[in-house]
């Protein structure tokens, strides 16, 4: 399946071929932080199947497992693109929350289930509106 796309501020364009069979949920911390969510949507592509337009900074971070890994980002909106092994990658995990796709993406697994946020399970129980809600809690922006 070709998906593509775009930083927030259009800076970063970016297209590829993935498996929509292997898109999942990771629930790991440095998801969490480096996401600013509860969990970050994925798939993986081959390097050679990811195009890129523009120009994404790099943030490497030391993996739990020790492995050093390149986070890719736009440096002017800090959308966060992929990220890749920081030697010789051969795949890169592509961020979904800025794939025109993502709607059609559903997850097929879910990892680091033991950092996951306990109260993902009961969301459907949330009170939610379809757009900004009338309630006084800050408006998400
Ligand atoms: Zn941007
Ligand atoms: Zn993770």
């Amino acid at each position: 399946m070709l998906i593509d796309g775009a930083c927030h501020c259009g800076a970063i364009r970016f297209s590829a071929e993935i498996d929509p069979s292997k898109v999942m949920l990771c629930h790991c911390t440095d998801c969490q932080v480096l996401s600013g969510s509860p969990f970050r949507h994925v798939v993986p592509a081959p390097v050679e199947k990811l195009s890129v337009a523009g120009n994404p900074k790099t943030y490497v971070k030391l993996a739990q497992s020790g492995n050093r890994r390149a986070q890719s980002f736009c440096a002017e909106c800090g959308t966060p693109i992929y990220s890749a092994a920081a030697e010789n990658p051969t795949w890169v995990s592509i961020r979904l929350g800025c794939v025109r796709q993502r709607a059609q993406l559903k997850p097929a697994a879910q990892i680091w289930q033991h950092s996951a946020l306990p109260w993902l399970a009961e969301l459907s129980s949330v009170p939610g509106s379809p757009e900004q809600q009338a309630i006084s809690v800050a408006a998400p922006r």
